[in-house]
């Protein structure tokens, strides 16, 4: 097995950074720039345990750049959460942002905590006190919050709540990816997978495979995984193997990514699924299929898998899923890669939509918005193939070349200051 935890993600994304900068020739001072974050914030939230006991966790809030936009990003709940990579994932914001062409910088937060063996009660009051520690360095012009791994919209329900009693009024703005019922957009649940769904497509099209009958396997089953799933059936495409944290599923014939989603929500994982054989997460990575979702945590394609994989197309609906040199065996291999500052690009697209109903008091159908998202997606996607083209490199440095020279371009047009 080979230690991915050699590859600390923050490392990973600054040389992405610098990479992209260096083939654009963007000038020295604007990448030292960008290899830094702006602000890195670290927190301890107290929390009254339901037991009586108070637990002491922490939180952490990093906004790497705010020269195109207010910063954004996602909050994640997770046990393995560290500093270095939530300053990873605040930079791939950065880039998925420009890539998208929305205007936001990029930002990420992160709770070391397990919220699976935590209450309802416990998660409230560390999310509110999270919230309040943040108070100063978030808001709708500042720093804009949204779901990511074990977070929800109830979890977004509660930042906006003690934000908004902080301030003496409702300021729907301040998250994104919130309850409809208190200014969420239509959607927005659903559009990191289906903006990734959209982006494999329009893969399979580059490449000439009709996405009718065209076989998917998704490693991890949560809000991306599913959603991509179901969306890509809906295209004709057939889902072949899913998998969560406690194992996979597979069935040759394809299983019902919908069945899937109600055998999870009812037992807790995929695991079980009837009419489906049992297989490791491993097993589902090296699959002979046309579309591999990795939509997990960092690194699950390493140099331990890279050479076994046998997909056409890669669609990463998780942040840093690939390790650089496992990048490299699969660049020799010849599958083509969606990259995730590209392919999960569709969450963060609809939460801008959403900021931007938020601001006007005014709600899109749910057709509109993925209207929208689909244009942004398929043009995004364009933009990039055609960079690729240009420059002969693969999806992932061209879609970098384009975010970087987005944000060097704001950061040169706005100077150094003072
Ligand atoms: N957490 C999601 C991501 O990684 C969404 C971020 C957002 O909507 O701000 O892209």
């Amino acid at each position: 097995m080979v230690d991915v935890t050699s590859y600390a993600p923050r490392a990973v994304a600054t040389t992405q950074i610098s990479q992209a900068a260096g083939r654009l020739g963007v000038d020295d001072a604007i990448v030292e720039k960008l290899r830094h974050p702006k602000r890195i914030m670290e927190v301890s939230i107290p929390t009254k345990m339901d037991d009586g006991s108070v637990k002491v966790f922490t939180g952490y809030r990093v906004q790497h750049n705010m020269d195109r936009g207010p910063a954004k990003g996602g909050i994640r709940y997770h046990p393995q959460v560290t500093m270095d990579e939530v300053i990873a994932l605040s930079m791939w914001m950065t880039c998925k942002c420009a890539v998208v062409n929305i205007p936001y910088g990029g930002a990420k937060g992160g709770v070391i905590c397990n919220p699976k063996e935590m209450s309802d009660g416990e998660v409230e009051r560390m999310t509110r006190r999270f919230t309040s520690e943040l108070i100063d360095f978030i808001g709708p012009e500042k720093d804009i919050p949204a779901p990511d791994v074990y977070t929800t919209p109830q979890t977004m329900a509660w930042i906006l709540d003690t934000y908004s009693m902080n301030v003496g009024h409702l300021v729907p703005g301040v998250v994104t990816g919130k309850p409809v019922e208190i200014g969420g957009s239509l959607g927005r649940n659903e559009a990191t997978g289906r903006g990734c769904a959209i982006v494999a497509r329009e893969a399979l099209k580059t490449l000439r495979i009709g996405v009718d009958g065209a076989t998917v396997a998704i490693q991890g089953f949560g809000n991306a995984g599913s959603v991509t799933g179901r969306v890509l059936q809906s295209m004709g495409a057939k889902v072949i193997a899913v998998s969560d944290s406690r194992g996979g599923v597979y069935s040759p014939t394809g299983l019902d990514a919908a069945a899937a989603e109600a055998h999870k929500e009812e037992s807790g994982s995929v695991v079980g699924l009837k009419g489906c054989s049992a297989i490791t997460n491993e097993e589902l990575l090296t699959l002979d299929c046309d579309v591999l979702v990795p939509a997990a945590l960092e690194n699950s394609i390493n140099t331990s898998n890279a050479a076994d994989i046998r997909a056409r197309v890669i669609a990463e609906a998780a942040n840093g899923p690939t390790t650089p040199d496992a990048q490299t065996i699969i660049d020799e291999k010849g599958i083509f890669v969606v990259p995730d500052i590209l392919a999960n690009a569709g969450g963060v697209t609809v939460s801008y939509f959403e900021w931007v109903q938020d601001s006007a008091r005014f709600f899109w159908t749910e057709e509109e918005v993925n209207q929208r998202l689909e244009s942004i997606m398929v043009n995004s996607y364009k933009e990039v193939l055609a960079e690729a083209e240009r420059s002969n490199c693969n999806m992932r440095d061209a879609a970098f070349n384009v975010a970087v020279a987005r944000v060097s371009k704001a950061v040169a047009l706005r100077g150094i200051y003072p």
